[in-house]
């Protein structure tokens, strides 16, 4: 193929004519030491490229190589633990290499060509077999079975040889015999980064993906399959909930991709997380994680690429049969590198300076989300629940990212500088946040927990929204003005805030709660309240009301966030003692201390 001439650098983009061979989306290499670029327009023969290097040096009329082929990820064993650059290439190996600053035109396979993986067949020679039907599988780490399957693009047949044991990624461990001839697969494919994967059939987001994080289960569930949006002030708690997202959301592989801004941001997430224990197994949560990490260092259209990179490695984990948790931290970043390019090739500027296109891209993203049926015949299912961060300067959500991103997104989580500042974590805003899920997950909820959760989460919130009303008078006349049923409000709406609703992290147990302790801990908040209005509401007794709050089972209720989840029985005596002591200030005698 004929190189193309470079007739203009403008930073990480460069232009080039004579390219009448290439294609939309090609990956090129650029002059003669081959820099990585992909071309993101074409009019004619003329290319534009964004380069994934540093341009420095380059100029017109030096030469630009078509591959031919669409900028692709490698997929197969080694992926888990890795953790890559925006267009895949492996940064240990790049650091060994070259050392920490990525220098231009290094070429590394993404996945290692010289370890072995020990393949165990699960098809046998004369088996027929699609597109999507596992024919082994490769235990990658001590938590991922890694399965190989016929790549979507290309043939089924019947087998004709399978081999069993230790190969390298790029070693045939299959013959299949095609109505177009013989095919030999290896562990590894490729595919286009800006193309879904396809999948059998999509369904509807009716089962929630519970993160043992009571407000988020609780209050505001994601959907397997779903997709959430979390805008993080800084120190309002982003990284340590998407951290406690990654630990315990049930999902058994994570992909993070970070984008950060400042070098440190990154660096962090390199640092920490790799520290991070997977709390169900004790082994590193990095046994199944794969990580995407882009330091300031690197050229901004790595960053561009990297939402795509991570979110097609999420999907073939998908295909295999798993549900999968991806966290984009932060879109705004991804958002920032997406308006640079689109200002380098001067298209008419949106809003703030995006490219009219940014919601339409950001809705390419989110919606390869979703909850699936996987292509094979097994009919196996795959979830991949997309989780994004936004970063707003200044938290004002009404700049254009944020607003793209809520018009997607079907949850909320917004976090708030005022709640973390009072140290109430997670700091998500009860009153601003939402999930469009509720509908959905309901009829789950009502069958494996019980009927009346979605009964009780309503009256939760509509306690914590009266709150939220009684302390706008409280605020204008004091509190005397309020009823004893107000001030009931108040007393439990606050019991929801400080002991349903906190949740710390890093305490041991209170750290995760099961939909069972959830529901126990909703259940007897709600329990004394409505003892207790059923008190105020005979309104036939002199009602000290701070008697009642004071009561020894409210302890025992604020305290039940650290009951282990082997002794939540212990919560029924709980809701004993709250009937027993209730009764007791309204009895004869009135033995508060029973
Ligand atoms: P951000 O990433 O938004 O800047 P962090 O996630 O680092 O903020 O949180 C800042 C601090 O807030 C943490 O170091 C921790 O002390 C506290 N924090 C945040 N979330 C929680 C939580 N769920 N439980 C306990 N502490 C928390």
């Amino acid at each position: 193929m004929d190189a193309g001439r470079i007739t203009k650098v403008s930073g990480p983009l460069v232009v080039a004519d004579k390219m009448s061979d290439a294609r939309m989306y090609d990956m090129v290499k650029v002059s003669d030491a081959r820099l990585l670029g992909e071309i993101i327009e074409l009019r004619g023969d003329r290319a534009s490229i964004q380069v994934y290097e540093e341009t420095g040096g380059l100029g017109p009329g030096e030469p630009v190589y078509s591959t031919g082929d669409p900028l692709s990820v490698e997929l197969g064993p080694g992926l888990i633990e890795a953790i890559f650059d925006g267009v895949q290439r492996p940064l240990d190996v790049i650091r060994e290499q070259v050392g920490d600053y990525i220098t231009r035109g290094v070429e590394v396979n993404p996945l290692s060509r010289e370890k072995r993986w020990h393949f165990v067949p699960r098809v046998k020679a004369g088996d027929s077999v699609v597109p999507g039907d596992i024919l082994g599988t490769v235990q990658e780490t001590t938590l991922v079975e890694h399965r190989i399957m016929v790549p979507p693009n290309r043939k089924g047949g019947t087998v004709k040889d399978i081999k069993e044991g230790e190969f390298t990624v790029e070693d045939v461990i299959a013959v299949i015999d095609t109505d177009d001839g013989r095919q030999e697969l290896t562990m590894m494919h490729r595919w286009p980064i800006r193309k879904g994967r396809p999948y059998s059939e999509k369904l509807g987001p009716h089962v929630p993906m519970i993160t043992g994080q009571r407000i988020i289960d609780t209050f505001f569930p994601v959907a397997k399959g779903g997709t959430a949006c979390i805008p993080g002030p800084f120190g309002s708690g982003k990284t340590v909930t998407q951290h406690q997202l990654a630990k315990w959301a049930d999902a058994e592989i994570v992909v993070y991709i970070g984008c950060g801004e400042r070098g440190n941001e990154m660096t962090d997430v390199l640092m920490e997380f790799p520290e991070l224990k997977d709390p169900k197994s004790g082994e590193p949560l990095m046994k199944r994680t794969v990580l995407i990490a882009n330091t300031s260092n690197m050229p901004v259209a790595a960053r561009e690429a990297s939402i795509y990179t991570g979110i097609t490695i999420a999907e073939y984990f998908r295909d295999m049969g798993y549900s999968v948790a991806l966290m984009a931290d932060s879109t705004s970043r991804w958002a920032e590198a997406l308006r640079e390019m689109s200002g380098r090739l001067e298209e008419m500027p949106g809003e703030e300076g995006y490219p009219a296109y940014l919601g339409s891209r950001l809705a390419d993203f989110y919606e390869r989300s979703g909850r699936t049926i996987c292509l094979g015949s097994d009919g196996r299912e795959g979830a991949l629940t997309a989780v994004g961060a936004v970063s707003p300067p200044g938290g004002d959500l009404s700049e254009p990212v944020s607003q793209g991103t809520l018009r997607i997104v079907k949850v909320f989580w917004g976090l708030d500088a005022s709640l973390a500042y009072r140290r109430h974590f997670p700091a998500i805003n009860w009153l601003l946040s939402y999930s469009l899920y509720l509908e959905d997950v309901a009829e789950y909820f009502s069958e494996t927990i019980g009927e009346q959760w979605n009964e009780m989460r309503r009256e939760a919130m509509k306690l914590l929204q009266e709150e939220a009303e009684l302390e706008e008078i409280v605020r204008l006349v004091g509190v005397d003005a309020l009823s004893a049923k107000e001030r009931l409000i108040l007393e439990t709406s606050k019991s929801l805030r400080e002991d349903f609703l906190h949740q710390n992290a890093m305490h041991e147990i209170d750290t995760y709660s099961s939909l069972d302790k959830q529901f126990s801990m909703l259940d007897m908040i709600l329990m004394f309240h409505h003892e207790a209005l059923a008190v105020v509401e005979k309104g036939e007794l002199d009602l000290d009301l701070e008697k009642m709050f004071a009561l020894p089972v409210r302890e025992r209720i604020a305290r039940a966030r650290y009951v282990p989840e082997e002794e939540l029985k212990d919560l029924q005596t709980i809701k004993d003692d709250i009937k027993k002591q209730i009764a007791s200030l309204t009895g004869e005698g009135g033995d508060e201390d029973a």
